[in-house]
């Protein structure tokens, strides 16, 4: 059953368990408050938003599906798409898969901009992203109309691959602050680096080819060196659009430390930005 890559990466981390939900954040730290933002009722786990909370059990209801995913407190999301995978049909499946990634980017787009989405709004986006892509996909012949709509928005890399994005930020006081972003090819989060590199004037000389004075001029020589001899690396200029999460880490961390790296978990003030990535 082939579906869009953001559609397959929700599905597995609801599988996998590693959805950030509030409940999940909070067991990396992050200072947030446990319970549903939408009904208040209960803990926010990935159970309740998908499958328990009112909202949800709305939107299904109007599936013909309700039989399938009705379910206990003490299940797991992927027991039930183990479910639905084994008795609805492949239109069923696909329909139930697309609902529920248009009801995480409903919720997402509820907890950060308050954007109240209707029952009809989170099938009608399911339904639109699932016709887009089918088009595309029929189009990719050419690869024109999917190019042009991929330098636009952050896409997954190819299979195997890992994607870093990178962007910089120069400051008023002259210091250039560095953000990379590493995520995989589900979209996954690896790792990411915060980097006070240099005064800005000790940057232009050795980027366009000339050491200049400074060690640091040699250090940026030897790097563009050493990236040359990495096979296989491609280097890619990425719109802001398709870039927003080096960007915000670029930005983010301007005035807190030196230097900051996070692997597997993200900063939380990355969460949002790496969210949207996936439900655009
Ligand atoms: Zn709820």
């Amino acid at each position: 059953m082939k579906l869009p890559s953001k559609v397959t990466n929700l599905l597995w981390r609801l599988c996998k368990g590693c959805l950030l939900t509030n409940a999940a954040l909070i067991t990396k730290y992050v200072d947030i408050a446990a319970d549903c933002p939408w009904c208040h009722r209960d803990v926010e786990t990935d159970l309740h938003v998908m499958f328990l909370c009112d909202f949800a059990k709305t939107v299904c209801s109007t599936t013909g599906m309700s039989h399938l995913v009705a379910c206990s407190p003490y299940e797991t999301p992927g027991t039930i798409f183990e479910r639905i995978f084994k008795l609805a049909t492949k239109d069923q499946c696909i329909e139930a898969v697309m609902i529920y990634w248009s009801l995480w980017s409903r919720h997402n787009r509820w907890v950060w901009d308050r954007n109240n989405g209707s029952v009809f709004g989170v099938r009608s986006t399911a339904s639109h992203l699932f016709r887009v892509w089918t088009e595309a996909q029929i189009k990719d012949g050419n690869r024109r109309i999917r190019g042009e709509v991929g330098d636009r928005i952050w896409t997954p890399p190819a299979e195997g691959w890992v994607k870093i994005n990178i962007d910089a930020a120069v400051f008023l006081n002259r210091t250039i602050r560095v953000g990379v972003v590493i995520r995989d090819d589900l979209g996954r989060f690896v790792g990411a680096r915060d980097l006070k590199i240099a005064d800005s004037y000790l940057l232009a000389d050795p980027c366009n080819g000339n050491p200049g004075r400074a060690l640091f001029g040699t250090i940026v020589m030897d790097r563009v060196q050493l990236v040359k001899h990495i096979n296989p690396v491609l280097v890619n200029f990425a719109y802001r659009s398709a870039n927003t999460v080096a960007h915000v880490l670029a930005q983010a961390t301007c005035s807190i430390t030196d230097m900051g790296e996070w692997y597997a978990t993200p900063p939380s003030f990355l969460v949002r930005a790496l969210e949207l990535d996936l439900v655009q």
